[in-house]
């Protein structure tokens, strides 16, 4: 089974879709941490597209369960705090308009789907990436809920913000995600609406698994 939340930076893909693999027995798969981790290697190769892309043929891109999270590593080095620097936040988007890029991350992601149930989080999952998922999810909300929401969790985390650069990082990567010609970030047909400025945190998650529960119990008759 592979369920997926799509939308835009800070909407709560990733922290809704944590609470619902917990508490429905899914796998986590956070594709953006796979972009992520591509741009770490951008960066290294020099900010070189070429570079890149010979880079990345061979390389490894890897999400592994450790004490309760997800440990990320490129060629087995463990990158899980480099992916979340404001150095990667700038330029990732920026690295994710490559279709060669994207088929690179694509052919990583497929695979991983292909080993149990998961719920996945990214931009392109319901038009592109898995469109035969079961359950699709389009999650939303304004811009200042979005910086608030980034804010908060980046000052939980120990780091320093300004609320000002990550409002502005989040309408850049917006517009860059939403208008660039490779698989942007858009709605599926098929998708569920959830706008997240209406709603706090346990109710978006009681949604999403509301949803789940309807889609088990309709399973044994199909
Ligand atoms: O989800 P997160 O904000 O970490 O994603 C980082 C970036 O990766 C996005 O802004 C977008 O440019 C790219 N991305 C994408 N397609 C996905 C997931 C992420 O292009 N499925």
């Amino acid at each position: 089974m592979i369920i997926v939340i799509d939308g835009p930076a800070g909407a709560g893909k990733s922290s809704t879709a944590k609470s619902v693999a917990a508490q429905a027995g899914l796998h986590l798969l956070d594709t953006g941490a796979f972009y992520r981790m591509v741009t770490i290697l951008y960066l290294r190769e020099g900010s070189d597209m070429t570079r890149l892309l010979h880079r990345l043929e061979g390389a490894s891109l890897t999400a592994k369960p450790s004490h309760g999270g997800l440990v990320y590593a490129v060629d087995g080095e463990d990158v899980t705090e480099e992916i979340r620097l404001p150095i990667i936040s700038a330029n990732v988007s920026k690295v994710a308009t490559n279709a060669q890029v994207r088929d690179q991350v694509n052919a990583r992601l497929r695979p991983i789907a292909s080993t149990g149930d998961f719920i996945a989080e990214g931009r392109d999952l319901g038009t592109v990436v898995f469109p035969e998922a079961q359950l699709k999810f389009w999650m939303t909300a304004d811009l200042e809920h979005r910086a608030k929401r980034r804010v908060a969790e980046l000052r939980l985390a120990g780091h320093q913000v300004d609320e000002q650069a990550i409002r502005q990082n989040l309408a850049e990567r917006d517009a860059i995600d939403s208008n660039r010609d490779a698989a942007p970030l858009s709605r599926a047909n098929d998708a569920i609406d959830i706008d997240t400025s209406l709603l706090d945190f346990e109710e978006q998650v009681e949604f999403v698994l509301g949803h789940l529960q309807t889609l088990q119990n309709k399973k044994p008759n199909q």
